[in-house]
């Protein structure tokens, strides 16, 4: 459904994406993560053909984003950081000017306004105006804009920002929904929001993407930390070259001892930790603690965005 090569973007002297490439299949659910500033928002305009990349092609649904960009947009579903909402209008009239505006044929407009509104749970609210909703209300008017053409693809941006847990929950609840029947790729912040709803997380840091999780994947994959009592000067060497291991970052435990952090292979999880109690053995490492350390979508992220180091001390 999305094909992204090489998407590179500049503001003047600043790189706000890198060399950005990933696709994403038909029916996917998947949350674009990353710190203030990562690139989150601009990526999400170039995909909805709102602004121009320096370099790179986006496709969707096979077409080219910047060649087809009236074609991409009428499969795509937007909701962006700020709703285009007009305070003046009612829910209907908003939803009526937008399905002019989308030239929805007039003999559907009512149907599609109807089933709109009816997936957004905004039937007690078609007359009053925009301007007089809560702001979790207003959010499910935009919402309800981005579904009134039964889009392939739907696309926001930081959906749930600035609404209370209930909202949340609510809005949440409707992605889910949404999801059935459409592709999903929605940006945030909130990473227990991409543990409750995604299939897959990408994780962009700087502009770039530094990682690209499946949720199932994640959780099948485990680190295990070593605590010595004192330095081993080629403990780290010795466990880098086990065959289960990926990584290793040494770092200090929270009482100061110097510790490893093993970060395993996919599916290395239930053996990694007899391995290395195995090889401590053999080499008379004084090991002061050696435990299992399920993966999450936070240890990840941390480790991404502060550093492996820093990550540790965040845990
Ligand atoms: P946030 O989570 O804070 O919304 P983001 O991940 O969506 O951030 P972007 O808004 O895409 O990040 O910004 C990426 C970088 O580009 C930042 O350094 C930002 O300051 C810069 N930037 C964004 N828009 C512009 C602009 N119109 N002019 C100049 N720089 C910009």
């Amino acid at each position: 459904m999305i094909d992204v090569t090489g998407l590179t973007k500049f503001y003047g002297p600043i790189r706000a994406l890198e060399d950005v490439s990933f696709s994403i299949k038909s029916g996917e659910i998947v949350g674009l993560l990353g710190p203030n500033g990562a690139g989150k928002t601009t990526f999400l305009k170039i995909l909805t053909g709102y602004l121009q990349p320096d370099e790179g092609t986006v496709l969707v649904d096979g077409l080219d984003v910047q060649e087809h960009t009236r074609e991409v947009q009428s499969r795509v579903g937007y909701l962006p950081e700020t709703a285009p909402l007009y305070p003046e209008l009612s829910t209907q009239g908003y939803l009526q000017m937008i399905a002019a505006l989308r030239l929805i044929p007039e003999e559907d407009r009512q149907r599609l306004i109807s089933e709109a509104v009816y997936a957004t749970g905004l039937e007690e609210h078609l007359t009053r105006p925009i301007g007089q909703l809560s702001k979790g209300f207003r959010q499910r008017v935009g919402l309800a804009q981005a579904i009134l053409h039964k889009p392939k693809l739907l696309i926001f941006d930081e959906p749930t920002v600035g609404l209370d847990p209930t909202q949340i929950v609510e809005i949440r609840n409707l992605i889910r929904r949404l999801s059935k029947h459409s592709t999903v790729l929605f940006s945030t912040h909130i990473l227990s929001e991409v543990e409750a709803l995604c299939d897959r997380a990408i994780i962009l840091i700087n502009g770039r993407v530094e990682a690209d999780a499946r949720m199932a994947e994640l959780a099948a994959t485990s680190d295990a930390i070593l605590v010595l009592q004192r330095p081993v000067s080629d403990a780290r060497a010795t466990l880098s070259k086990m065959a289960l291991a990926q990584t290793v970052t040494s770092f200090q435990s929270s009482d100061g001892y110097p510790a490893l952090r093993v970060h395993g292979k996919p599916n290395a999880a239930s053996a990694l930790t007899p391995a290395i109690y195995d090889l401590a053995r053999q080499n008379g490492w004084p090991v002061r603690e050696l435990r299992r350390d399920v993966r999450t979508l936070e240890s990840v992220f941390n480790a991404l965005a502060l550093g492996p180091e820093a990550a540790e001390v965040a845990a």
